[in-house]
């Protein structure tokens, strides 16, 4: 059993070596892509999909079958979600412009989403991606501090800018980051004991003061606050705070990248921060913030940016614009109107019961964790429970042959991460629990 570290795209992905086995029109359009797109051409699974249309967690192909999605958070409300195709086609044909002017949807957005957030996260700076999210927060942070230093997790993802690379260890195939990222183990028994909190936040103290001592000054501690590209932490819920006050006692501050867990998806809460009863200093967002409509956004305590805003001019052309401010405010109905947060404790713990029962005949299903339609299920070997990365590749291909999506996580990409659109009923909770028992009984 292979237990060698992949990198973050390396799970589930498509490899040319498969080439043979695609139909031709599959192959014709893997070719055709890759012409294109060049090395950097990155697609799902060993028989990629020609995808066509979706509708709520379901994705329709090229040769007329439907998917249940259980992996895209982009479209988190679901996919092609009426209200929000409406609200951006109807602002698209109104008013569409950079935001250097007075919009009302704009600030009807900025103020309703603020209202999601606890004192004194009172300012909003919007962005189009996480990636670009997570890159201000990074200089929010350092300007605010004077320090450089920034500590992750060990298979942290946070985007692809220069800056936010060198915080996710999970992009690198080859090199490490800098000495100015330091990683810490994710929080789990596994790496720390009984004592989750202490153990984590003693390991954050400690990269902290490794960094010092190499006259590193610390910026900040950053984490996904749900450790989706480690292997789903969730619990238990509070954990993070005694790291968070150890970054601060540090004189550092705590960005909390809500771009996986944010808008409803823990079921709990709108926000993964709030599982831990904490109060970030700088809060980002991205993908599921308009359910498709490329749209990010930073929000803060006004200190920082004024602060920042001294020392820098922050203009972003498209952030916020009006269509992204239409989108957005049409998610934020959505979720409330539909009672999205409620469906995603209901339908995640629903999953979480089925497959804790089949457990019981399939010693294949490790451990699980998560909260609410943010889940992590351990693959592993039967025989001695060690991570089984092959076992839960075979899976997940076994799932698509059923018409079933969804990816792994992890470092070694043995954890299946059930990360559906909010709108997942039971019944499609049960197709996917049924193929699981299916597959792994075979
Ligand atoms: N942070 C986290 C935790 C993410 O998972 C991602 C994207 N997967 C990003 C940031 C970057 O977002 P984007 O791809 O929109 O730049």
């Amino acid at each position: 059993m292979g237990q060698a570290k992949k990198e973050i795209l390396a799970l589930n992905a498509f490899s040319l070596k498969n080439q043979a086995k695609l139909s031709d029109d599959v192959e014709r359009l893997v070719l055709r892509r890759r012409h294109s797109f060049g090395a950097t051409s990155v697609l799902f699974y060993e028989h990629p999909l020609h995808v066509v249309g979706a509708k709520g967690a379901t994705l329709t192909t090229a040769d007329g079958k439907t998917y249940l999605d259980l992996y895209n958070n982009v479209p988190s409300v679901g996919h092609c979600h009426p209200r929000v195709v409406e609200a951006v086609s109807r602002q698209m044909g109104l008013l569409n412009i950079h935001t250097r002017y007075l919009f009302d949807v704009g600030h009807d957005y900025a103020e309703r989403l603020l209202a999601y957030f606890p004192a004194p996260l009172t300012n909003v700076a919007f962005t189009c991606t996480g990636s670009e999210s997570n890159d201000l927060a990074l200089r929010l942070v350092r300007e605010a501090t004077g320090g450089l230093g920034v500590v992750v997790t060990a298979t942290a993802y946070h985007g692809n800018t220069t800056a936010v690379t060198e915080v996710s260890p999970s992009s690198y195939k080859t090199g490490a980051p800098p000495a100015y990222v330091r990683t810490v183990p994710p929080p789990h028994p596994g790496n720390y004991g009984a004592d989750v909190a202490g153990g984590f936040a003693a390991a954050v103290g400690e990269a902290i003061a490794a960094m010092k001592a190499e006259g590193i000054p610390f910026a900040a501690l950053l984490v996904d606050s749900i450790f989706s590209s480690d292997g789903v932490y969730a619990d238990p819920p509070g954990f993070l705070a005694a790291a968070v006050d150890k970054a601060r006692a540090a004189g550092g501050l705590f960005i909390a990248d809500e771009v996986q867990p944010g808008f409803a998806r823990t079921g709990t809460h709108m926000w993964g921060f709030a599982r831990h009863g904490v109060v970030p200093d700088v809060v980002t967002m991205g993908k599921p913030m308009g359910n498709g409509f490329p749209m990010g956004g930073v929000v803060t305590r006004p200190d920082l940016l004024e602060r920042f805003a001294s020392a820098f001019g922050y203009f972003n052309t498209f952030g916020g614009n009006p269509v992204a401010s239409a989108a957005g405010l049409a998610v934020l109905d959505v979720i409330a109107e539909e009672g999205l947060k409620e469906n995603a404790r209901k339908v995640g713990a629903h999953i979480v019961e089925r497959l804790a029962y089949l457990r019981g005949s399939c010693p294949a299903i490790g451990e699980m964790r998560g909260s609410g339609l943010y889940l992590g299920i351990d693959i592993v070997s039967p025989q001695d429970g060690s991570p089984d990365p092959e076992g839960a590749s075979r899976l997940i291909n076994a799932l698509r042959e059923k018409q079933i999506l969804i990816g792994a996580a992890g470092p070694l990409g043995h954890v299946l991460k059930v990360r559906p659109p909010l709108c997942l009923s039971i019944a499609q909770a049960d197709i996917f629990a049924d193929a699981m028992e299916a597959i792994l009984k075979r």
